[in-house]
C-alpha cells in the first residue's frame, strides 16, 4: 500500500510504464500515436491524438496521463455522476483550457487494493466538487482524494519525472 500521495502517483505511473503490454505501447504513446487505456467507448472519456484520430479511453487518469506523456491534450469527458460534458486542453504539462472551469479529479483507490486491478473506476473527472461529492456518496466505501484539474496535471507530471529519474 502506498503511504503518501507521492508514492501513489509514482505507483500509478509505474503501473503504466512497467506493464508489459504498455511498455511496447509507451513509445507510441509518447510519440502521440496511441493513448493509455484505449477502448471501444462507454467510459465517458475521449481524446484526439496527434494524427487527428479520436480515441476513447477508460478513465480520467488515462486521458490526463496520456496528455502529460504527449505534452499536449485535447480531452472530452462526461461526469460519471450525471453525464455533464467537460472539455480540457493541455499544453506542455499545464492546463490551458478547462470547461467548466472548476473541474476536479477524484484520485480514488476504492475500498481496497490501492492501486491495483480495476482502478479506472476510481479515477474520474467531475465538472466541480459538488458532482464529485454526490458521486462519492453514491458509492460504497469509496476512498480517495479530490484534486483540482491543475493540481492533478502537475501531480502526474511530477510523478512521471520521478519515475523517469528513478527516484
Ligand atoms: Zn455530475
Amino acid at each position: 500500500m502506498p503511504k503518501t500521495l507521492d508514492e501513489f502517483g509514482r505507483l500509478l505511473v509505474l503501473r503504466t510504464t512497467t506493464n508489459p503490454r504498455l511498455v511496447k505501447l509507451l513509445e507510441r504513446i509518447k510519440s502521440g500515436n496511441a493513448a493509455i487505456g484505449e477502448c471501444d467507448g462507454g467510459h465517458g472519456y475521449s481524446m484526439t491524438l496527434r494524427d487527428g484520430r479520436r480515441v476513447e479511453v477508460m478513465c480520467g487518469y488515462d486521458a490526463l496521463m496520456t496528455s502529460v506523456f504527449q505534452r499536449k491534450g485535447d480531452v472530452e469527458a462526461e461526469c460519471p455522476h450525471c453525464g455533464e460534458k467537460m472539455k480540457i486542453q493541455i499544453e506542455q504539462t499545464r492546463v490551458s483550457k478547462a470547461s467548466p472551469p472548476a473541474i476536479v479529479f477524484w484520485l480514488g483507490a476504492g475500498p481496497k487494493d490501492a492501486p491495483g486491478n480495476t482502478i479506472c473506476d476510481h479515477l474520474h473527472l467531475f465538472p466541480n466538487d459538488e458532482h464529485q461529492r454526490a458521486w462519492v456518496r453514491s458509492r460504497r466505501d469509496e476512498l480517495g482524494v479530490s484534486m483540482t484539474l491543475a493540481e492533478v496535471v502537475e501531480f502526474l507530471a511530477s510523478a512521471e519525472l520521478a519515475v523517469t529519474r528513478g527516484t
